[in-house]
């Protein structure tokens, strides 16, 4: 694989006060859940808040910023990723404050431990969060909702930089959730959340969360290497059904399978390409569309270039 030209250099250059990790040419599968795709061309892992917004403000507009969260709904084309990937790293944007009713988390912080502290706390209807493995930027961006409950039930507001290094803060209303989508701008890099939760009996939200867990373990492929759910469910529809009466299960590309145990969602069987996962889920599209007349939607995303 050829790798980018290395521009740290002029970056370091352009941008002297940076603090945080600047890395050239940095793989990025092994931050993925898929574990498949190219290199970033420069990822940065940003020491706090104001660092993000430096190199954001000194980047040259015409570079593309492309943010991850814990790789558990994406897939890295095998060329890579041009540009600078942003991965905000645990200790600026990893902790959970609790006041009263409410609990900020900085976006860096998995789904599992925000349910974790809300349970700790006695704060009900985060529970949803405990099956969830991503972090809670990718809940932002993508409503992560699981079991009844959506990241919008909970969101009261969200803190972020946008592509110029501005700090953007969102009510909920600004956020324009809907089924795993926020209409907040595609730039915005969230940094931090505010969500409520309901009073509620510690053990119960446990005992909750063991349900969740347990329903998670009996219906998905949470030990494959796997992006979650491929496709959005179309308007009043499943799209594990459409991809099942397609005769899609089980189906093969390369390395890649439609998984036995839950057909909407894509497995990476040991040697697959990103080419072979995303070749199989646009097979799965077409073959559903001719089965069904529906167009399905991807939820993973993708990014990158092709090899
Ligand atoms: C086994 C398994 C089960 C899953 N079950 C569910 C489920 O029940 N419900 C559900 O909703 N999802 C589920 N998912 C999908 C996934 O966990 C969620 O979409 C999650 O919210 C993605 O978070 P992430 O941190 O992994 O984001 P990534 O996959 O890294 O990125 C996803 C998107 O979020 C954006 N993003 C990430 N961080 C930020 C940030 N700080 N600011 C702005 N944008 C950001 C990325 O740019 C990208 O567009 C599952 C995935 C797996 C592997």
């Amino acid at each position: 694989m050829s790798a980018f030209a290395d521009i740290t250099p002029a970056l370091r250059g352009a941008i002297p006060n940076l603090r945080g990790r600047l890395l050239a040419n940095q793989p990025l599968s092994d931050l993925t859940w898929f574990r498949v795709g190219g290199p970033a061309q420069v990822l940065f892992t940003p020491a706090d808040e104001a660092d993000l917004a430096a190199l954001l403000a000194g980047l040259d507009p015409e570079i593309p910023v492309t943010v991850i969260g814990l790789g558990s709904n994406l897939i890295v084309r095998d060329g890579g990723v041009p540009g600078v990937v942003i991965r905000l790293g645990g200790r600026a944007f990893g902790s959970v404050e609790i006041d009263g009713d409410t609990l900020r988390a900085g976006t860096a912080v998995p789904d599992m431990r925000l349910a974790k502290a809300a349970a700790e706390a006695g704060l009900d209807g985060l529970a949803f969060f405990r099956g969830i493995p991503g972090s809670v930027g990718g809940a932002l961006r993508m409503n992560a909702g699981a079991h009844g409950g959506e990241t919008t039930d909970v969101l009261v507001e969200a803190r972020g930089v946008d592509r110029s290094g501005r700090l953007r803060s969102f009510t909920h209303a600004e956020m324009g959730f809907r089924y795993r989508h926020s209409s907040a701008p595609d730039d915005v890099i969230f940094t931090s959340a505010l969500f409520r939760g309901r009073p509620g009996d510690r053990a119960a939200i446990e005992a909750e969360m063991d349900r969740v867990t347990a329903a998670r373990e009996a219906a998905q492929p949470i030990r494959e290497r796997t992006g979650g759910s491929t496709f959005k469910n179309p308007d009043g529809g499943k799209a594990w059904q459409l991809v099942d009466a397609a005769g899609c299960r089980g189906l093969t590309l390369g390395g890649a399978q439609v998984s036995e145990m839950h057909c909407n969602f894509l497995i990476n069987q040991g040697g697959a390409t990103a080419a072979d996962i995303e070749g199989l889920g646009e097979e799965v599209r077409r073959r559903v569309r001719e089965t069904s007349g529906v167009t399905l939607h991807w939820e993973i995303k993708r990014i990158g270039i092709a090899a």
